[in-house]
């Protein structure tokens, strides 16, 4: 790996991964696809082909479920601190190897590089924090009278689907199979094919620490998605990604009465109210943004209600702060907004912009792409803030998965809230006030799975979900982990 050099044009040129991914990887073996077919990944900074890759459709999963229902038998009947042990040792090579996993989810994603060697760590501290769950998968117990137990067991499920967004490729990889691996669970997960390069790597490192088949990944689109919900031997679904996916995903999996939990997308809120610092509130509005991943977040703050009474000074605070973040090839560590990861969304979050402009909202600042000549070959897209948006326009109402925020005038607190929850979404929302009682009284009624009253981040332990649209059940914390097992009921009389 090198840190960049200048190329004859005095542009950065990518620097050199040295990673040329092997295959599919299925119960311990590197695979072409059934049918022999690749596709390229590419980065978004500059075109460059960064790889290519399998990819995966129904002849696929079908290898890579039998590989992992025959490895399940074993991994579930394995001493539970064995197996946890395995998952520390997945987490120590993981860190091991940071610097180039962050590089790499960097240059395929987009994502600025500190981001995401922050993800390796996330990974880490998920793999270790669910292995030192594992002896809390428990049952209860109760005597129906003398010479009578009555008592449940947690068992796994057996093989488990997992599908990845682009966002996080490497962190989802590890943080979405450790509890399933830890309740005894084998997994088949795939990869987003925006950004599917990590997810080969994760498979070599699972490779030296896990035994074979417990861990399969596969590189593909949505058909091996689809495939991997059908399949009748997967018993239970973990799927992050948009709305729609999830209702695909649902009604697919509602054909076997399969388990899902989805994680989906957001169109989430800020909050700020009348008596906060205009400067304090905006920089909580630009930090939830989640920028350094170009907006492209689950959790992204995109819609910032102001009151009246200070929205000019939060407005122009907004533009300040954003005009300021440095926008530029994601490795470098000075930059702070990459360049978003696909032709695809990159299209979608320009038509979003010039919607905004037709149907009357204010552009306050950004509005396209970068005047940077060394930025001209990439996806890049300015941080970009719109005021007086109202309800009915689009930007208002679907999730853009990019860098636009759009800025609302509030003054009646009943409508504030029935506007914030008329979507069909509902994930994070985020209040800035200096008054508790309000602020408590809001959390209440904001429809939202994860709030947060003048703070922003993520706590691991901490229940993340979506309610309505954006999801089905909680992730990163112990229900997560109860949640890839099943309760058996055990009656005994003696
Ligand atoms: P996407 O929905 O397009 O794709 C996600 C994954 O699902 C991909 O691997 C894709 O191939 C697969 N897929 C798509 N349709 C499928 C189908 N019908 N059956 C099976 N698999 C299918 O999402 P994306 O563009 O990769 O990621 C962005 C979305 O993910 C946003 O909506 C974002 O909010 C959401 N997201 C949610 C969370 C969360 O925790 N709630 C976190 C990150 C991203």
């Amino acid at each position: 790996m090198s840190e960049g050099k200048n190329n004859l044009r005095g542009q950065f040129v990518t620097p050199d991964l040295g990673f040329t991914p092997k295959g599919l990887y299925i119960g311990g073996e590197w695979l072409e696809s059934v049918k022999g077919k690749r596709f390229e990944s590419i980065n978004p900074a500059n075109m460059e082909i960064l790889g290519d890759v399998p990819l995966a459709d129904e002849h696929d999963v079908n290898l890579a479920v039998m590989a992992a229902k025959d490895a399940f038998n074993d991994w579930r009947r394995m001493p539970i601190k064995e197996r946890a042990g395995y998952l520390v040792a997945l987490a120590d090579k993981l860190q091991d190897n940071r610097d180039e996993l962050g590089l790499m989810d960097c240059l395929d994603s987009g994502n600025t590089i500190a981001g995401m060697k922050g993800d390796v760590d996330w990974s880490s501290d998920t793999l270790r924090y669910f292995a030192g769950l594992i002896t809390e998968i428990k049952g209860e117990s109760f005597s129906e009278k003398p010479g009578h137990l009555n008592f449940t067991r947690r068992e796994p499920y057996g093989v488990v689907a997992k599908i990845n967004p682009f966002n996080h490729p490497l962190r989802f990889c590890a943080e979405k199979s450790a509890s399933a691996l830890a309740a005894g669970n084998t997994v088949v997960m795939k990869a987003s094919e925006q950004a599917p390069l990590s997810s080969l790597r994760f498979a070599e490192i699972c490779h030296e620490v896990l035994p074979p088949g417990v861990v399969n990944v596969l590189t593909g689109g949505i058909a091996c998605g689809q495939a991997m919900v059908r399949h009748p031997d997967v018993r239970r679904v973990g799927v992050v990604g948009s709305v729609s996916t999830g209702k695909s995903i649902a009604k697919d999996a509602a054909e076997d009465l399969t388990h899902v939990t989805l994680e989906l997308g957001g169109k989430n809120p800020v909050i700020i109210f009348p008596d906060v610092d205009p400067k304090e509130a905006a920089s909580y509005a630009i930090k939830g943004m989640n920028m350094n991943r170009q907006g492209q977040s689950c959790s992204s703050t995109s819609r910032v209600f102001v009151h009246q009474d200070i929205q000019n000074e939060v407005i122009d605070e907004l533009k300040i702060l954003i005009e300021k973040l440095p926008v530029g090839l994601p490795w470098i560590e000075s930059n702070e907004v990459g360049p978003i990861v696909s032709q695809r969304q990159y299209d979608k979050i320009l038509d979003f912009i010039t919607s905004a402009g037709q149907e009357g909202a204010t552009l306050v600042s950004g509005g396209g792409s970068p005047n940077d000549e060394l930025l001209s070959n990439g996806f890049f897209i300015q941080p970009t803030v719109f005021s007086n948006v109202k309800p009915e326009m689009r930007i208002a109402r679907e999730e853009i998965f990019g860098p636009v925020m759009s800025v609302f005038k509030w003054n009646d607190y009943e409508d504030l809230i029935s506007e914030i929850n008329g979507l069909e979404f509902g994930l994070t929302a985020m209040i800035v006030t200096n008054n508790m009682k309000q602020a408590m009284e809001t959390s209440e009624r904001v429809e939202a799975g994860y709030i947060w009253i003048n703070s922003n981040g993520r706590y691991l332990g901490a229940p993340y979900g979506g309610w309505k649209a954006s999801g089905i059940g909680q992730e990163e914390c112990f229900d997560e982990l109860l949640s890839y097992t099943r309760i058996k009921n055990v009656n005994m009389r003696w």
